[in-house]
Formats: C-alpha cells, structure tokens, sequence
C-alpha cells in the first residue's frame, strides 16, 4: 500500500496537469468520394450526443455565401466559412468549445499549421478531414504537415469507377481526357469532372 502511494505521488510529479491537458488531433483523408464528409459528420454526431461543444469550420472557396458541409449521401451540417484560418483563435469564447473540426482543409495555406499546434496546446480535440493529395498525385497544401502533426489518421479510399478495386486517387478529367500536370487549377470554359481511381487506372498526361 505504502509503495502504490510513493508511485501515484511520483507519476503525479513526472506528469504534471498541465502536459495532461493536451488536446488531440484526429485527421481523415483521401480521394474524393471515399466517404471522408460522412466519417467527419459521424464523428460530430456523436461529439453532439456526448454534449461537447464544437466549432465546424470550412474555407471560403468563392464568392457563394455557402455555410454548410455536405456529404455525397446527402447529410449537411452548418458550417462557419474561413478566409483565414487566424479567425479561428479570435472566435468569441473559443475557450468554452471542446471539439474545433475543420472541413476541406486542404484548401488552406500552411498558416492552418500554426492555428492546429495552439488548439491542441489549448487542449482541444482537433478533427480533421482533407484530400491527402491533388488531382496531380501530389500532396495537397497543408496536409503533409497537418498528417504529421496527427495523433490518429483515418485514410479512406473510395471505389475505382474503371476496374471496381479500391481507389486512392482523385482522376481530373476536362473535355472527357485525363488532366495534364500543368493544367491551371481553373480552366474557363472546359467541361471538368474528377472521379475516384486506383493507382492501375489514374493518368496525368505530363
Ligand atoms: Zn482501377
């Protein structure tokens, strides 16, 4: 009995409250279509049903005054649009929130990272969902940081529309041919679609 005291008294002084207080952060990615909105969503609800607060955030990708997420199985959440992810510390009473949950983050700059590391020193629980990489194979903005920084990581796939496997690649297709590496992000008046594809099926032309 005597040991068991001098042990909890001594872990209590190797990890102090402070250090224990740390948040978390859970990341989600993969292509587009392998179900990265609905596991964010999922995740939410059931912060909700445990009554944490949460903050959802999203980037602003143009001038639509859009404030929700949505899935492909058709289930939305609101959803506070960002043009800088700095907003997030200055939002009013960020204190009294446990769970700050971003959408799309791929979208942002690294200055994410930044804002990310003082939310987890903060002691929040940081949920995460993004495209890991772009429609060229290439990591996509922040997110190789962001992974990094992860204390778990859910990477999802979707299906291959071409061969039926798993798919780990988000196929550009403009004017019904595979995208070419050096194509603008934004090409006026092309037809433009992605589709999920496996690593045997995906193209660039170079
Ligand atoms: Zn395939």
């Amino acid at each position: 009995m005597k040991k068991l005291c001098v042990s909890l008294i001594l872990s209590s002084m190797i990890f102090p409250a402070t250090i224990r207080a740390f948040g978390r952060l859970e990341v989600i990615c993969g292509p587009m279509f392998a179900g990265k909105s609905e596991e964010f969503m999922r995740r939410l609800r059931r912060a909700d049903i445990a009554n944490l607060k949460m903050l959802i955030f999203k980037p602003i990708l143009d001038t639509r005054a859009d404030d929700e997420i949505t899935s492909h199985n058709g289930a939305r959440m609101k959803a506070i649009p960002l043009a800088d992810p700095q907003e997030i510390l200055n939002f009013p009473d960020l204190a009294a929130y446990d769970v700050i949950a971003i959408d799309e983050a791929q979208f942002f700059s690294t200055d994410i990272v930044p804002v990310i590391r003082t939310l987890i020193a903060m002691g929040k629980r940081v949920i995460i969902a993004g495209l890991d990489l772009d429609y060229r194979s290439e990591p996509f903005g922040p997110m190789p940081q962001i992974l990094a920084l992860a204390d778990s990581i859910t990477k999802l796939q979707a299906i291959c529309v071409m061969c039926g496997q798993d798919a780990c690649r988000s196929q550009r297709i403009i004017n019904g041919n595979p995208a070419r590496y050096d194509d603008p992000l934004i090409m006026i008046g092309a037809e433009e679609s992605y589709q999920p594809r496996c690593k045997k099926c995906y193209s660039i032309l170079s």
